[in-house]
């Protein structure tokens, strides 16, 4: 496919040596990105809407299907693939590529992750053929999947079970509970909710962790509360109560448990936030360079690069973005099932620095425009607030990153003092 866009690529392909297929999807999210959904970020966020039109173009360009296996009618896209398309989104719109991540999680989660795992025969049979009817809803009928976990206690942060719970019915299942900021509420087909199944005790443990998609027109199922934040406000994060919802047991996306051994065993799934950040951390830059060279369309007054105080901060910016995306190209290459502590601590350390990093370069981007930068107008200072949400994000936020790598830098697993 030849790509017609004006802007590089973030990642260029020689010198990063993408694959054919990452060279294909990257180039298509770009010329989605840059020819349409760019013009249309302004108005979502200002409105705090949904990007729907986003999507139809997300649906008909196939990406919808980005993750799902070949073999199932996809892309076939792999987690680096995947990550790499994603980043080119989250430079022209930075709510979509966040939500983009929660859809594409329903089956990087289902497909390449869960095929990296333990499953007694059984269990792979069951699985193969309840991912085969979740992937014939997007990939046939263009279904969209949201992926609400959050709960507003520690749950989300791995470190308590999930409180929305799920007791067995028949084959299927009765899920109750409250998930806050699920992205996408209200304009998902289908939440893909993370619920404990209480045991025989009525005990809640962690890795009776139970993966259910729950479909939109589900009775029980509603979406409640405002929303009007700071940044992402294209995401419609608004809560989502689930009352005594009946899920049949062909909407399990993981065969139970197994959810709770992926999240062990392929931790590098809670990085799928990062891409969107890096590509505002690049949009940024780009931003700044143009803004500066007097190229910006609707900027007021022409070249501003003349200051070696403006040179200096450009400079600032360059080699962290450079910095930046070699972390994470490095990380996102990486991951794999099982990972050794040392690449542990570099995914924490990736997370770290893209969410912050993000945030950091948009507001040397205002800095070093100046005041009339940062008019509604221009887009840095929508960059500038949607960057501000990226270390919020868990189970991986900034302060959690600091603590696992100062922790686990210090101690070797089971050492205590
Ligand atoms: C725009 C946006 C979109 C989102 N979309 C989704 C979505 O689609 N699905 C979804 O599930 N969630 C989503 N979230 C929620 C997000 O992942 C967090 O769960 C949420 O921001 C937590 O808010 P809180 O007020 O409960 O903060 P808290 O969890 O109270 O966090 C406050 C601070 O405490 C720290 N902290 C929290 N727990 C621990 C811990 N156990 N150990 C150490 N430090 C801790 C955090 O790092 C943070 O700095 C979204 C959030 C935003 C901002």
């Amino acid at each position: 496919m030849s790509v017609t866009t004006n802007d590089a690529p973030i990642f260029d392909a020689a010198a990063w040596r993408l694959t054919e297929q990452e060279i294909e999807l990257t180039g298509r999210a770009r010329e989605l990105g840059e020819g349409v959904f760019a013009a249309r970020a302004a108005t979502f966020d200002r409105e705090a809407r949904f990007p729907t039109e986003n999507y139809v173009d997300l649906r008909e360009a196939g990406l919808l299907g980005v993750c799902v296996p070949a073999t199932y009618g996809g892309l076939g896209a792999d987690y680096r693939a995947y990550a790499l398309t994603a980043a080119e989104i989250g430079r022209y719109c930075g709510a979509t590529a966040l939500t983009f991540n929660m859809h594409v999680c329903s089956c990087l989660w289902t497909g390449p992750l869960a095929d990296a795992i333990d499953m007694d025969p059984a269990q792979r049979a069951e699985h193969e053929r309840r991912r085969a009817l979740h992937y014939a809803r997007i990939v046939e009928h263009g279904a969209i999947y949201a992926q609400p976990f959050s709960e507003g206690g520690s749950a989300a942060a791995g470190a308590v079970p999930f409180a929305t719970t799920a007791v067995r019915d028949g084959d299927g299942w009765r899920v109750s509970g409250r998930k806050i900021f699920a992205s996408l509420a209200g304009h998902a087909d289908y939440y893909g909710i993370l619920c404990t199944e209480a045991d025989t005790e009525g005990k809640l443990a962690r890795r009776n962790t139970l993966y259910v998609a729950v479909p939109a027109s589900a009775p029980g199922l509603r979406v409640e509360g405002d929303w009007d934040p700071l940044g992402m406000r294209g995401t419609v994060s608004r809560t989502l109560i689930l009352d005594d919802v009946r899920v049949a047991a062909d909407e399990a996306l993981m065969p139970s448990g197994l959810y709770y051994q992926a999240a062990v065993r392929w931790p590098h799934m809670f990085l799928t936030l990062t891409p969107a950040y890096l590509g505002i951390a690049q949009a940024a830059y780009d931003f700044t360079v143009r803004y500066l060279r007097g190229e910006v369309p609707g900027q007021a007054g022409d070249k501003r690069r003349d200051q070696a105080v403006k040179r200096h901060n450009v400079a600032r910016m360059h080699l962290m973005l450079e910095q930046t995306k070699a972390l994470w190209f490095q990380v996102v290459s990486e991951a794999r099932v099982d990972p050794p502590r040392e690449m542990m601590l570099r995914a924490y350390a990736a997370q770290y620095t893209v969410m912050e990093n993000a945030n950091e370069l948009c507001q040397l981007a205002i800095r070093t425009c100046g005041g009339q930068s940062m008019l509604r107008t221009l887009p840095i200072e929508r960059l500038y607030r949607d960057s501000r949400c990226g270390s919020l994000m868990l189970p991986w936020s900034a302060d959690i990153c600091l603590e696992r790598l100062g922790h686990d830098a210090l101690y070797a697993p089971g050492e205590h003092d």
